[in-house]
């Protein structure tokens, strides 16, 4: 099993950070000083419970010492890791905290859980990582009997391995690096590093349609299932029988990015690749953030992607984000892009020099790998950073969205004129690309501005400005975050009353009395 992260903030306790100088210098100079903003109060002692017959019951399916009621526990399962969950977390406020949490051993007593959960009108909360930023983790309470949370963690099997097929069934528990580690021992990785990659679990990638920085060259994690079961109310649906089908809809597809409210997945099947011989990551610099996304969108559709391709504007260029630990040394000016290749020597060489001479005919500057390697270096500090400036009073979040080339720009500059407009003029608006096709690409926001008096109302509000703009452009409201409880108004408009609709009619299937999830995702 994996270490527990940090209650109010990202992380392993022992991995957090100092704010560096130059990243204080910042704050100084951009938002008018540090302030101690780093008080934490005690959660109540108290939380409610449920009652003993209840808790009985889960005994007998899981064994009384994997139903734990203790507030520790409970607090680590209270919502996920949002910069306004940090925050409530921060408060001591454990109000969306689960009654009790469980810890099934295999499927067999998900199962047994699921059926107990439908017997008793428990809402069943599945538990992977619990790095989830929108609010996926937080079940609606009223008219449920309790709030269990599902802690998936012993579930953590690499189950089989089909070196053939190039294919790996894994249990959902398992986190990324022990994902990793267990198919490092027989040669292969799936290649899927977002930046929660240390904590957040495979059920995890699957339920919210997950991205990684990697994903130009491995895929989403929904393009890498191959197969999925799991279970429901209604009974158990194993999915995934051959490579390609025409066998009606794929309905693969509705399960992932399900967020546990039509089953919990009990394993995964996924594509895997050879562990590369190779990985090199050079550093590019653009005159602007639309020449370097020209020059992403020419690659994409000459089907020349390097494994991984990552482009800052102008201002995450000159605050040095891709690297977070000299954030705010300055960057010169430009845009940066980091562009890796991994896989055996001569592949890399060939794709690398193929890619140099796109790159070069539009007008990119090669500045070597020193950029790539301090991207490779930094490339999951950033969330530590976070909290070490909430600690001095700044208020940091990030949105995605994505959009298809033609739409790129308006979209750029609608949600940044929203966030400006509602955080004001001092605020720090930064965006970057990391995942591109060839009809489009995602954006990617972390903006930074003062905390006000209520820093979870100011951040609504910026949010829902953002949020206002992605659906008025007409892209999407998440492209790998998932809805969970936060995007939902915005989801229901981008896909309309027909859309819902069909999402209601399965979920009634599947879940008739509604104990999974109750409240996240479906409208
Ligand atoms: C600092 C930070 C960086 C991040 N970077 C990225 C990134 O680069 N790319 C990206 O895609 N996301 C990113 N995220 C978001 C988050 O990590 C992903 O959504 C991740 O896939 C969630 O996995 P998890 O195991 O933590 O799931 P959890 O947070 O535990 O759960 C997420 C949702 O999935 C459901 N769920 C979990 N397991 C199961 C299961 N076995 N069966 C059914 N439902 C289940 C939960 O009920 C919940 O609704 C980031 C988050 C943070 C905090």
């Amino acid at each position: 099993m994996t270490s527990e992260m940090h209650p109010q903030r990202w992380g392993d306790p022992a991995a957090a950070v100092a704010l560096p100088d130059t990243a204080r210098g910042l704050v100084e100079l951009a938002f008018g000083g540090i302030r101690d903003a780093s008080a934490v109060a005690a959660p109540a002692d108290e939380l409610p419970s449920l009652d003993d017959a209840l808790l009985d019951g889960l005994r007998a399916v899981v064994g009384a010492e994997h139903v734990l009621t203790d507030t520790a526990t409970r607090a680590l399962r209270t919502r996920g890791k949002s910069t306004p969950d940090l925050l409530r977390a921060r408060a001591g406020d454990l109000t969306d905290a689960p009654d009790v949490v469980v810890r099934p051993a295999d499927a067999a007593e998900v199962e047994a859980l699921v059926a107990f959960a439908v017997e008793h009108h428990l809402a069943l909360v599945p538990f992977g990582g619990g790095t989830s930023v929108t609010g996926g983790l937080v079940a609606r309470r009223e008219g449920f009997a309790g709030v269990v949370s599902l802690d998936l963690v012993r579930l953590d099997r690499l189950v089989a391995v089909d070196p053939v097929s190039m294919t790996a069934t894994l249990e959902p528990g398992l986190r990324g690096p022990a994902a990793e580690a267990l198919l490092a021992e027989h040669g292969l990785t799936l290649g899927h590093y977002p930046q929660s990659f240390e904590h957040a679990s495979i059920g995890g990638f699957a339920a919210t349609r997950s991205s990684g920085q990697a994903s130009a060259g491995y895929g989403r994690f929904d393009a890498l299932v191959v197969g999925l079961t799991v279970v429901t109310p209604s009974g158990v649906l194993t999915l995934g029988s051959a490579p390609a089908d025409a066998a009606g809809p794929d309905l693969r597809q509705l399960v992932l990015g399900s967020e546990g409210t039509l089953g919990v997945i009990t394993s995964v099947t996924v594509r895997v690749r050879r562990l590369p011989a190779v990985k090199v990551y050079d550093g590019w610099r653009w005159p602007s953030f639309a020449a370097g996304s020209d020059a992403m969108r020419t690659l994409a559709q000459a089907g020349l992607l390097p494994t991984v391709i990552r482009l800052s504007d102008e201002t995450e260029t000159a605050i040095n984000l891709a690297d977070p630990d000299s954030i705010g040394a300055g960057g010169d000016a430009g845009c940066l892009m980091v562009v890796g290749h991994e896989g055996e020597p001569s592949a890399v060489a060939a794709r690398r020099a193929a890619v140099a001479v796109v790159l070069t005919g539009l007008g990119g500057t090669d500045l070597g790998e020193e950029p790539g390697r301090a991207w490779e270096h930094g490339r999951f500090h950033a969330p530590y950073l976070r909290d070490s400036l909430l600690d001095v009073g700044v208020l940091v979040e990030t949105l995605e969205t994505a959009t298809f080339w033609s739409q790129r720009q308006g979209l750029y500059d609608a949600v940044r004129a929203a966030l400006v407009g509602s955080l004001g003029e001092g605020a720090l608006v930064l965006c970057h690309v990391s995942h591109v096709y060839e009809t489009g690409c995602s954006l990617y926001f972390t903006v930074a501005a003062r905390q006000a008096e209520d820093p979870l109302a100011q951040w609504a509000a910026a949010k829902a400005a953002a949020s206002d703009a992605i659906i008025a452009a007409g892209a999407t409201i998440t492209h790998h975050h998932a809805v969970g409880t936060d995007h939902k108004p915005w989801f229901a408009r981008e896909i309309g009353p027909v859309g819902v609709q069909v999402l209601r009619a399965v979920k009634d299937s599947l879940d008739p009395t509604g104990v999974l999830n109750p409240g996240v995702l479906i409208p």
